[in-house]
């Protein structure tokens, strides 16, 4: 995958926007007859693997004649939106809640992009984006457009051409685009029959809550530090897929994801959010977690919302 281009024009052939992420075995994660491998999507330009789907789904809404972005993220996806609109030179505008962090507001800016804060929470931004949205403007989903989830399959389809094929893969589950695009990449490799195990933590297990009631619910509130994990509700292909593939649900508790963040940092010396923790958590947890499989791969999810010291901050509050 070569380096990002610069596209000035619609007719030029488009590179893709994300990089091709390093596949590594965890000599800390592994242990006698299970190898854990990470995807490092950590590493991904913007932190995350976000940029995979939003840079696929911003390059064909260009090229479909989009003139403008508009996103109501302040996390991971409206900071890879952000980068591919600069990126396709096309104009960004994210509007955010009061909530987000002034750190967030700063990663977006640094990407050029044209923010509005407004509105106590996600709810009201969302509905001021989208009122905003004209004839010539392309709205970037966070998780529900399938668009995003043939981007984000493009991991898999490197573990593929690895060589590596899982017997298991272990991943976040915010409102589930991650989850679509892994089962889609999987499927698309020929590997259907790879069980995926869906991470959540408790207050922001949405997924896991709908499995139990057998149907998409929705939470009242999100009650988890994790807030890439913090959609209320998943998307109808994600719930659908828990009928269709062998998807089995884990939650873990914010500490425990914490906790696995900062182990990381001193194993593998990448930061990473809690909403990757999630995963961390089940990964350092696989031989009693995951027994019987031989080859895990784990998601490396990443994000760039969280400090190092917010990180130890939380870990603080956590053991008191
Ligand atoms: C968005 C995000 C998730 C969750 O992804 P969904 O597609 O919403 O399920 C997990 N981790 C990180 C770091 C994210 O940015």
């Amino acid at each position: 995958m070569g380096p990002v281009s610069i596209n000035v024009g619609y007719d030029c052939i488009p590179m893709p926007l994300h990089i091709e992420t390093p596949l590594i075995e965890s000599a800390a994660m592994s242990s006698a007859g299970q190898s854990v491998w990470l995807k490092m999507e950590a590493l991904q330009p913007p932190g995350s693997f976000k940029i995979r789907g939003v840079g696929h789904a911003c390059e064909e809404y260009a090229r479909r004649g989009a003139r403008r972005f508009i996103a109501a993220s302040g996390g991971n996806a409206g900071i890879a939106a952000a980068y591919a609109a600069r990126h396709l030179a096309i104009p960004m505008l994210v509007v955010v809640p009061e909530t987000t962090s002034a750190r967030a507001l700063e990663l977006l800016r640094r990407e050029n992009a044209e923010v509005i804060v407004h509105g106590a929470s996600f709810q009201e931004a969302n509905a001021l984006a989208q009122s905003m949205v004209g004839a010539t403007d392309a709205f970037i989903h966070p998780f529900d457009d399938p668009l995003l989830w043939h981007g984000h399959a493009s991991m898999i389809d490197e573990v593929a051409r690895a060589g590596r094929r899982p017997d298991a893969v272990v991943l976040s589950v915010g409102g589930g685009g991650l989850l679509c695009g892994v089962i889609a990449g999987l499927r698309r490799n020929g590997w259907s029959d790879v069980p995926v195990i869906a991470v959540e933590t408790d207050g922001a297990d949405s997924l896991a809550q709908s499995i139990a009631a057998g149907a998409r619910i929705e939470l009242a509130r999100i009650g988890s530090i994790a807030t890439s994990l913090g959609a209320r509700q998943v998307s109808q292909q994600a719930f659908d897929w828990t009928g269709a593939h062998d998807v089995r649900s884990v939650v873990v508790s914010d500490a425990a994801a914490v906790a696995a963040c900062i182990r990381f940092m001193d194993d593998h010396r990448i930061v990473s959010e809690p909403a990757c923790g999630a995963t961390l958590a089940v990964a350092y947890d696989a031989a009693a977690m995951l027994g019987r499989f031989d080859q895990v791969l784990a998601i490396v999810c990443g994000g760039v919302t969280a400090t190092v010291a917010q990180l130890q901050a939380w870990q603080a509050t956590a053991n008191k």
